[in-house]
């Protein structure tokens, strides 16, 4: 099972320094939620458009494989399309992936155009991983969004709650979080679609640096290449909940460390009518912190 695509540390840390500069140089580095569209301005962009404004002699190379086109840039005329249809949060974080490609140095191409694989999906390519670290860096400015999360209990409801606030999407909160977060905590993001034995494809996972550090990759600290939704495991039991709730679902699970030691965690599960969440984060991390109190429905 091909894996999503690693962002290395260096490109990662580029990304994190232009979307800083690109937050003060536009003057809303801590205001929240981010103003996307002074971000925008500050990159040079002209103009952003609807998605159905793409001239035709674009549209026409669109590749076959690519769905309905939900953002793009035309790197030298400086135009950014954003599909409105989108529920806000989405079209927010659309225009900023865009944004990155344009500020990135080494994206530059005539055009790029996303579908909603390369913009929440499932994507194989490094440069669309690439932007939507860059979109989220700029949607959450990671020191404020991190600094209100850990005033709360280390559980997949905290990001939940804080979404409203920085007008981004829950998926996109969720991710950020785990990324971010100083104990181990990983999260699998899955299909909803099973396959002959009951189990759901894995189509992007990250891990907290403190959590790749001594459990490596989460689903071989999971033993799994699917996940299973059939409650005959711990595992296989809080997604089954999950799947048929509008509820967070929660049980303890055991995962192996790089070393074989077996540690406790706590699996939390979400569904959002279109792909799961697991979030693990090791029991010792879970104990502390305010509650909140998030319906996922
Ligand atoms: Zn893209």
């Amino acid at each position: 099972v091909p894996g999503p695509p690693e962002v290395n540390d260096l490109a990662r840390r580029q990304i994190r320094a232009l979307v800083e500069r690109a937050l003060r140089d536009a003057g809303v580095l801590g205001v929240i939620p981010t103003p996307v569209d002074a971000v925008t301005r500050r990159a040079g962009i002209l103009e952003v458009l609807d998605a159905e404004d793409l001239p035709a002699s674009v549209a026409a190379q669109k590749p076959s494989a690519l769905g309905r086109v939900l953002g793009a840039v035309l790197f030298r005329e400086r135009l950014v399309f954003v599909d409105r249809n989108q529920a806000e949060p989405r079209a927010r974080f659309t225009e900023a992936h865009e944004v990155i490609h344009q500020i990135v140095p080494w994206h530059e191409a005539a055009f790029r155009l996303d579908d909603h694989r390369r913009l929440y999906g499932p994507t194989r390519e490094v440069l669309e991983a690439e932007a939507n670290l860059g979109a989220a860096q700029i949607l959450f400015q990671d020191q404020v969004f991190m600094g209100r999360a850990l005033d709360y209990r280390v559980t997949i409801a905290s990001p939940m709650a804080l979404s409203d606030e920085f007008n981004a999407s829950r998926h996109a909160a969720i991710r950020f979080y785990v990324e971010h977060h100083p104990d181990p905590v990983a999260l699998i993001v899955a299909g909803r679609y099973q396959d002959a034995s009951g189990r759901v494809p894995i189509w992007a996972r990250c891990e907290s640096p403190s959590f790749r550090q001594r459990y490596g990759r989460v689903a071989d600290a999971l033993r799994i290449t699917k996940l299973p939704t059939q409650p005959s495991t711990a595992l296989g039991e809080v997604i089954a909940e999950a799947l048929t709730s509008s509820e967070i679902s929660r049980r303890d699970v055991v995962l192996l460390d790089l070393a074989g030691e077996r540690t406790g965690f706590a699996a939390e599960a979400f569904y959002n009518q279109y792909c799961v969440f697991v979030m693990v984060a090791e029991r010792a991390a879970t104990r502390f912190g305010r509650r909140v109190t998030v319906r996922a429905g």
